[in-house]
């Protein structure tokens, strides 16, 4: 992959780790802040408990893409990036528009979700 094309996926992926860092920190403050709230009703807490386990299956799923990101950031200084890591093929431009950090080929994540893609980590 031609440098300009890595510096563009780079970028990108910058901007979307800047800004996932960005939610996870303010839905761990809320999650602290909701905590230490005892003047509220009852039914304010129900759901506020309802909201936090919302934001925190969000958040987990947030640092999931953030680990990603930095795996894939960690490519591009291994001079790695846009090759799938499981069968070295190039990664279609296509896919890594809309998902930079992807790990797999459109193959090898279809064979993933089907669950016979065998890892070797
Ligand atoms: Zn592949």
């Amino acid at each position: 992959m031609d440098k300009e094309k890595i510096q563009y996926y780079e970028k990108k992926l910058l901007e979307r780790r800047a800004a996932l860092t960005g939610i996870v920190e303010r839905t761990e403050n809320y999650g602290r802040e909701a905590d230490t709230d005892l003047t509220q009703d009852p039914a304010d807490k129900a759901s506020n408990a309802y909201t936090k386990e919302l934001l925190f299956s969000q958040s987990t799923n947030d640092r999931l893409i953030l680990t990603l990101i930095d795996e894939a950031l960690q490519r591009i200084e291994d001079d790695e990036y846009g090759l799938c890591v499981h069968c070295g093929k190039e990664v279609q431009p296509k896919r890594l528009e809309a998902v930079p950090w992807a790990r797999h080929c459109i193959t090898c994540q279809d064979l993933q979700e089907r669950g016979l893609l065998e890892e070797e980590e």
